[in-house]
């Protein structure tokens, strides 16, 4: 019998790209192929010149149908079979050959806002809900709308075998986090974008809409980070601490190169305020929830581990943050700018 395979993609909507998907049956016995859309429709093409080609590089079981179907992330290709320029998962695929050798890993957690009727859900249709405080990993009474949503999403990224680490409520209501590592920087953008897609597609059944907004409410409500764990090999090891240092030093030259890949409205979230420092402004120490790159306390304890970009919002993209991140921390690392490192072999991007 033949199979439903579901083709997912990123789109070319401004400023946020969105998640686009559709099905392909597929005979049985047979890998699903490269396949197509209409990007005239999808922002990604002109109506005179439409075709886009989905070039499949992730594949895993779909949680959601029969035990033989499977969703399939898609790169998006010019028919000429190079990168769209809305592909950025090319660039991650490039730096991450380039440094394969610092192995970098990565651990993003992912923040969003369950929204219905245009508010979070499960805020009151007039005025607000009783302010922060009680949310932060809460439980009881009607504090926590959405767990229903949170719950069946976490099983159907375990089936899915993707690298879900947790979840928790977070700091303001209808605000929610899941993680997803540790992986590599190709990996780890391949499983967050699956997992944002099972996200939407569950919500669907809920008549609910979730919001990767960095400031989904104005005012004195958090916003929607994507806090940004990463390690390389040097880090991990004894006496990593000299090479964590050192990358915070890196990342600080890098403000503006960094906080331009980092999401849309992030100087909406990085006020300064709610757990945050400001998006002009850089800083890094252990345990501060008010600095840009956290310093994990068990890392400082250890002397080695990894740190948190606290900076990313909910809305970025994980292929460019883990790129840029990659290309900050191990071409300093490397030498910098003086003494750039070894070339990969110009070779077609095919690291899946
Ligand atoms: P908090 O909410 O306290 O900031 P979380 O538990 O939500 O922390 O997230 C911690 C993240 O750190 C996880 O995504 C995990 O994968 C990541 N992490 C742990 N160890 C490493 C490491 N060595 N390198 C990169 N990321 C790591
Ligand atoms: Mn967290
Ligand atoms: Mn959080
Ligand atoms: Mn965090």
């Amino acid at each position: 019998m033949p199979y439903q395979a579901e083709y997912i993609w990123i789109d070319g909507t401004e400023p946020t790209p969105l998640l686009r998907s559709k099905t392909r049956i597929v005979a049985d016995g047979k890998k699903p192929a490269i396949w197509g859309f209409d990007g005239s429709s999808t922002n990604q093409a002109t109506g005179s010149n439409s075709d886009c080609v989905l070039n499949p590089v992730f594949t895993c079981p779909d949680p959601l149908r029969g035990p033989k179907d499977v969703l399939v992330l898609c790169e998006v290709l010019l028919v000429d079979m190079t990168p769209h320029p809305t592909n950025t998962r090319a660039g991650a695929v490039a730096a991450a050959k380039k440094y394969a050798s610092f192995e970098p890993w990565f651990g993003i957690e992912q923040e969003y806002t369950l929204m219905q009727y245009g508010r979070p859900y499960g805020w009151p249709e007039d005025g607000y809900p009783a302010p922060q405080g009680p949310y932060y990993c809460g439980v009881g009474g009607d504090k926590m709308p959405g767990r229903e949503i949170v719950e069946a999403h976490t099983l159907a990224c375990i089936r899915a075998g993707l690298a879900i680490e947790g979840t928790n409520a977070e700091v303001m209501m209808g605000q929610w986090e899941f993680q997803i590592g540790v992986l590599g920087p190709v990996e780890v953008g391949d499983h967050l974008w699956t997992a944002r897609w099972l996200l939407n597609r569950i919500a669907e059944e809920f008549d609910v809409d979730p919001s990767f907004a960095a400031k989904p409410v104005k005012g004195d409500w958090n916003g929607a980070g994507a806090h940004t764990n990463f390690s390389t090999k040097q880090m991990r090891v004894a006496g990593g601490m000299k090479a964590i240092t050192a990358a915070c030093e890196a990342i600080g030259k890098k403000v503006s190169e960094h906080i331009a890949v980092y999401g849309v409205g992030i100087e909406e979230r990085l006020t300064g305020a709610h757990e945050t420092a400001h998006y002009t402004k850089f800083s890094y120490g252990t345990s501060d929830r008010g600095a840009s790159i956290r310093i994990p306390w068990a890392t400082a304890k250890d002397g080695k581990g990894w740190l948190e970009d606290r900076r990313p919002n909910a809305n970025m993209d994980p292929y460019q943050v883990a790129q840029v991140m990659v290309e900050t921390v191990c071409g300093a690392a490397s030498g910098g700018s003086k003494a750039p490192a070894k070339k990969a072999p110009a070779k077609k991007a095919a690291a899946r």
